[in-house]
């Protein structure tokens, strides 16, 4: 495994923290995208001011990790300015791939000791010209230069098992760290990441960041009927505002920009047998498992 710029258990040191789709658009359009169903399909929800955004957030009277993904979140109109309010009394995490100029405007008005981690999203087919990748590493030097944590990912998409040690390797020349993701979807009539071979998967051993790939590859991220942070401590949010326990357990349970959402007081057991929230789920999981009868009433909550 990689050297640790991010783990998911540093995770655990923001008490709140709320997984943001910000929107579902985007200006790639990657095959092996986990939004792949609602990426530029849906027309996007109401835009809000960054003055009324960061509003909704004062109102949860909490101080957030707010950790911000898409689509792609330099598409939100006023980016830079949304995060420059949030980041005045929360933390960020931005989940890019780079392709926005607002990055350099990013870099030079947000405090790096804001954000948590910029996570780099590096899509070989839309970088494997040398100009493209050359764009794509300025901008990780500006933001490492101002002292931003940051790390490539890349996702080993069965077609890409060619060339992603080269890219690997051309960004650590670069003085970039990259984190490998497994891929979560069908391809020929496969369903991944339980289809990868042997060799695939101690590739992706080898460049992960901690054992959550590999678990996830052979299904052992089930945290059913161990209590969890998810709803208390730690959420989802769609594009529109609304939140759910986290996004595996996604049903809604109010929304922040209506005024309806309130974090639930006492640990609720997991009732999935997979947790898809990969590092967000292991740092929110509780090592104490539920009663069955407990259990039974999450579900039944769950349900209605
Ligand atoms: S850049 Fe990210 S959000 Fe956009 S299509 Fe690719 S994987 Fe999906
Ligand atoms: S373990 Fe994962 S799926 Fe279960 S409640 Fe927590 S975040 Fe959600």
């Amino acid at each position: 495994m990689i050297k640790k710029h991010i783990h998911t258990f540093d995770l655990m040191q923001y008490p709140y923290r709320i997984n943001w789709e910000i929107t579902q658009q985007c200006n790639f359009s990657c095959a092996y995208c986990s939004n792949y169903e609602t990426v530029n399909k849906a027309t996007p929800p109401k835009v809000y001011t960054p003055a009324e955004i960061a509003s909704f957030f004062e109102h949860t009277e909490k101080q957030w990790l707010i950790l911000i993904t898409g689509g792609e979140p330099f598409l939100y109109p006023d980016f830079v300015e949304v995060c420059t309010e949030l980041s005045k009394h929360h933390f960020l995490q931005i989940n890019t791939n780079l392709s926005s100029s607002e990055t350099f405007r990013f870099a030079d008005s947000i405090p790096p000791d804001k954000v948590f981690n910029i996570s780099a999203s590096f899509h070989h087919y839309y970088r494997k010209e040398e100009n493209d990748k050359k764009e794509f590493i300025k901008k990780c030097h500006y933001l490492l230069a101002r002292d931003f944590q940051l790390i490539a990912n890349l996702v080993a998409y069965p077609t890409l098992f060619d060339t992603i040690e080269n890219d690997i390797a051309t960004l650590k020349s670069e003085g970039i760290d990259s984190m490998l993701f497994g891929y979560r979807g069908l391809y020929q009539g496969k369903q991944y990441p339980y289809a990868y071979s042997p060799y695939e998967l101690e590739l992706i051993k080898k460049y992960a960041i901690d054992d959550t790939e590999i678990k996830i590859a052979t299904n052992s991220l089930n945290y059913y009927g161990y209590y969890c942070e998810a709803g208390r401590h730690y959420f989802s949010m769609k594009e529109n505002g609304d939140i759910g326990r986290c996004f595996t357990l996604s049903k809604k349970i109010g929304n922040l920009f209506d005024d309806s959402f309130k974090t639930i007081e006492k640990l609720r057991p997991c009732i999935s047998h997979q947790c898809t929230d990969c590092y967000n789920g292991p740092a929110s999981v509780t090592g104490k498992k539920a009663a069955t009868f407990n259990i039974w009433l999450e579900k039944k909550r769950y349900n209605k």
